[in-house]
């Protein structure tokens, strides 16, 4: 007997037919009607996937039209103010993407996934009320096709621990309030059949908790887990461990606890007082997160090692996390490499993948077909074939990272930043911009066509020079100080990059769910990477020959490469990154030899790669530190290096900031007024700031004088020497109008503020 678990499904659909309904809808081209057909044959399609599997424990609703965390909200009635004249799908979607008269629900990164969930809106005075038609339905309607499901929600403690406060307070304060809509919602579900299990997610349970957080586990568990007789609970984390967590959950009287045993190693820590208890385990061995091919004979060794501890008959094969974050099907990958091809495994090959390795370890080899032998041997060889191949292992690479003597550029800062005022010659409060500029449908056309080879090469160069050269006329026209090229040629700033360097791969159809219907499609690090040619140089150069003033080279950062792509599972992050900060630093090298004075390098993701747990950060740190400095090490001292991040919140990570040695750093901060760039000032950080002046996310155009008080407001803080003026990042979302008339605007503001110093 097999018994084998998958967390949660990807509900996007094979082709994104989910998208596609839903966009439809929101365009106005379709009904309602239309999406929840499609969102059943989906439903009906994916439960197949996993029943034609062998998956012995399927879920209903891990479906969603936008986000899990958006329908608990729905059902516990946590609806916002601003939103409660509405009802059904309007009220929903709207909650998701604002409406005409209300601004849309906030949306966060979920836990250090690339998905992203809807923030519920907590208050006080809010009398919440339960409506549970959606989990009770899914249920049914899988029921109708004969299959029986265990059913998804998301537990009360990451719910509210997740949740924010619109009155102010710790959301923790709703907890009496919440509990009881779940222990309703509880009874509800207990009446569909005569025995159902629950998966309660509390990925929540893996950061550090306070105690108070820890010390509702029992309370809320001894309750939930006594609602009905007929009830099984299983409460499950995943992405780190949850050791402190599962040291309470093994005294309530909750049926299974679900672990991560692959990005919670230390999960291993909590086997024996799980065996103590007697509680069934549901063991995360199949990766739920990345693309590769499951490694058979490693789980099988795992799971001996756990079995050594908790009994084999309590003991569930499960994926390590939802299958929502990786890939549909490989079955579409009709371009890639067939070697590199075999190495990789999405959602429905993961299936197949937690069937088979449960068949081996609860029944032994000999009870497995023909076919399935096959596939294990396949297995086996694939795995041998990824240790040894040439495609991956690159002795040249690994020379030179063993070999690495210079890890940082020559000249501490004050030493550098003298040399390069007195060779740029910049203003007090220079005015530049992030790097891109207006992606029109024009311009992605002729990417689109150069890429299918529907134009020559010099037809495409031709167009993306003709964009450079009227990007950089604006620019001059508007009297900005240091100008950009526009990043024409590029679609994504990871991308970009990893087209250029041997040991990345792409994939033709693996979407991933990144928020609503939005999806992407990361390209993956398989290999040792390096840089057979310059990168952006030709570019970059043209640039500059067209222009006396100074043109910024524009590069990615190699932890944003890194956290931006499925990485290579054989490898530690670190050592991946630093393999790109070398391919980096030699496209630094050569950008300043070519004559470029001021590079860029992007580190917009460095924040992302942020551990769970607070002790493992400065492990992180250190190694993304280091290959930021790294991947600048080229730079002369007369070269000056900015980079960009994305963020808005520094107060943690000052002293990381501080410690990556930029000679600039631009930031968002329009939004928040002077606020963020306070922490600056307060730990005394020499090197200059570039924080946004306005706020590119919206169509309006910033008047003259509200930049004028945004500087003057800046000047509060950090003086004008340190100071330069930019606006916040993402301008290739943005029209070439509202871009030209804001960036007009943001310039005659500096002069203002100019004269008025003066
Ligand atoms: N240079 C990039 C741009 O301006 C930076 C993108 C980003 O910050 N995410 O588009
Ligand atoms: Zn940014």
């Amino acid at each position: 007997m097999s018994k084998n678990y998958v967390i949660g499904f990807p509900r996007i659909g094979e082709q994104r037919e989910l998208k596609k309904a839903l966009e439809s809808y929101w365009a106005q081209n379709s009904s309602f009607e239309d999406v929840q057909t499609t969102a059943s044959e989906l439903k009906l399609r994916h439960w197949n996937y996993q029943k034609d599997a062998g998956i012995d424990f399927i879920s209903s609703n891990d479906f969603s039209l936008y986000d899990n965390m958006l329908d608990m909200a729905v059902t516990l009635g946590a609806i916002p103010q601003r939103f409660r004249s509405l009802k059904n799908e309007e009220l929903y979607f709207s909650m998701a993407r604002g409406n005409k008269n209300a601004v849309a629900m906030e949306m966060t990164k979920w836990f250090n996934a690339n998905y992203h969930y809807i923030v519920p809106e907590l208050s006080l005075e809010d009398e919440y009320k339960l409506n549970a038609s959606k989990i009770l339905e899914e249920y049914k309607e899988a029921l109708s096709y004969g299959i029986k499901t265990k059913i998804n929600i998301i537990g009360p403690i990451t719910f509210i621990g997740l949740s924010k406060r619109v009155d102010g307070g710790d959301t923790f304060e709703l907890y009496s309030k919440i509990l009881p809509l779940y222990e309703a919602l509880l009874g509800e579900i207990s009446t569909l059949d005569s025995e159902i299990i629950v998966q309660i997610d509390e990925p929540i349970f893996v950061k550090a908790l306070d105690i108070k957080v820890l010390s509702l586990i029992k309370p809320t568990y001894d309750k939930l887990a006594s609602i009905s007789q007929k009830l099984k609970i299983a409460v499950v984390t995943y992405f780190e461990n949850s050791c402190e967590a599962t040291n309470i959950l093994v005294h309530t009287p909750i049926d299974f606890i679900g672990l991560d045993f692959l990005y919670g190693v230390e999960n291993i820590k909590s086997l024996n007082t799980i065996a103590k208890s007697n509680k069934k385990l549901i063991a995360g061995v199949i990766d739920g997160r990345n693309i590769w091919k499951n490694d058979i004979n490693k789980s099988l060794k795992l799971l001996e090692n756990i079995s050594q501890i908790v009994k084999k008959e309590n003991i569930f094969i499960a994926s390590s996390c939802s299958l929502l974050h990786t890939p549909f099907t490989l079955k579409y990958e009709e371009k890639m490499d067939e070697e590199i091809k075999n190495w990789l495994s999405y959602a429905v090959e993961k299936l197949d993948e937690v069937s088979l390795v449960s068949k081996i370890f609860f029944d032994g080899e000999k009870a497995i077909s023909g076919e399935e032998k096959l596939v294990y041997e396949n297995n086996t060889k694939a795995n041998i074939s990824r240790k040894t191949s040439a495609l991956i292992h690159d002795k040249n690479v690994q020379h030179r990272v063993e070999n690495i003597t210079k890890l940082e550029r020559n000249g501490a800062y004050e030493e550098r930043i003298k040399i390069q005022k007195e060779l740029l010659k910049y203003k007090e409060l220079a005015t530049t911009t992030i790097g891109s500029f207006p992606q029109t449908q024009e311009l992605r056309s002729t990417r689109r066509a150069f890429k299918n080879s529907q134009i020559t090469e010099d037809e495409y160069t031709a167009q993306m020079k003709t964009y450079i050269d009227e990007c950089i006329a604006f620019q001059e026209e508007c009297g900005l100080e240091v100008l950009v090229h526009g990043e024409p040629e590029r679609n994504d700033m990871v991308e970009y990059f990893g087209e250029q360097l041997s040991g990345y791969g792409f994939s033709q159809n693996g979407w991933v769910q990144s928020y609503g219907s939005r999806c992407v499609k990361p390209p993956f690090i398989y290999g040792d990477i390096s840089r057979p040619y310059p990168m952006t140089v030709d570019w970059i150069t043209y640039a500059q020959s067209k222009t006396d003033k100074i043109m910024k080279g524009m590069l990615t950062g190699p932890v944003t490469i890194l956290n931006w792509s499925f990485v290579r599972d054989d490898m530690a992050r670190g050592d991946v990154s630093k393999q790109i900060a070398l391919a980096i630093s030699d496209e630094v090298n050569d950008l300043q030899k070519a004559g470029i004075k001021i590079i860029q390098v992007d580190e917009a993701a460095f924040k992302e790669g942020y551990p769970l747990r607070e002790s493992k950060i400065p492990a992180y740190e250190e190694w993304a530190v280091r290959d930021f400095k790294l991947s600048v090490s080229s730079a002369k001292k007369e070269t000056q290096i900015h980079t960009h991040m994305c963020y808005s919140e520094f107060n943690d990570i000052i002293k990381t900031i501080e410690a990556m040695d930029a000679d600039v750093i631009s930031i968002e901060t329009a939004r928040s007024g002077n606020e963020l760039l306070k922490i600056f000032a307060k730990v005394g950080y020499k090197q200059e700031v570039g924080p946004g002046v306005y706020d590119i996310h919206s169509p309006r155009i910033p008047s003259v004088n509200e930049i004028v008080s945004q500087i003057k407001s800046l000047l509060e803080v950090l003086p004008k020497e340190q100071l330069w003026i930019n606006p916040d990042c993402g301008l290739k979302t943005r029209k070439w109008e509202e871009v030209k008339q804001s960036l007009i605007n943001m310039v005659e503001a500096v002069e203002i503020v100019r004269r008025d110093l003066n």
